[in-house]
C-alpha cells in the first residue's frame, strides 16, 4: 500500500499552475486590478460581474492554498497523513482529491 507520490505531485503541480493562470486571468480582467476600465461593459453587468468574480477569486485562492499546503506536506514527508488526527488518509481519497488534508472521518466531523 504505497502512495503514488509522483503521480499525485504532478497532479498537484498541474492544479497549482491552472489555479495561478485562472487567478492571473481574473486579475487581468478586474478593473481595480490594473487600473483601467473595460468600457464595453455596462454598469449593471459590471456590478454583477464583480460579485461573481470576487466569489470565484476566493474559491480559487482557497483551492490554491490547499494545493500548496499539500505540496508542502510532500516536501516535509507528512503528505497523506490527516492533519487533524494523524492517521493515514485513504489512498483512494488522495487519488480523487490530491490536496486532501483531512481523512474522511475528520472531514465529515468538520463539515457537521
Ligand atoms: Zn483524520
Amino acid at each position: 500500500m504505497t502512495i503514488p507520490f509522483d503521480r499525485l505531485r504532478r497532479a498537484l503541480e498541474e492544479e497549482q499552475f491552472r489555479l495561478r493562470e485562472e487567478l492571473a486571468r481574473l486579475d487581468a480582467r478586474a478593473p481595480e486590478g490594473i487600473g483601467y476600465h473595460d468600457h464595453m461593459a455596462d454598469d449593471a453587468t459590471d456590478v454583477m460581474d464583480q460579485t461573481t468574480r470576487a466569489a470565484l477569486r476566493r474559491h480559487l485562492e482557497i483551492r490554491l492554498q490547499e494545493v500548496e499546503a499539500a505540496l508542502r506536506r510532500m516536501e516535509e514527508g507528512t503528505y497523506g497523513i490527516c492533519v487533524m488526527c494523524g492517521r493515514p488518509i485513504d489512498i483512494a481519497r488522495l487519488k480523487a482529491i490530491p490536496f486532501a488534508a483531512l481523512c474522511l472521518e475528520c472531514q465529515s466531523k468538520r463539515e457537521r
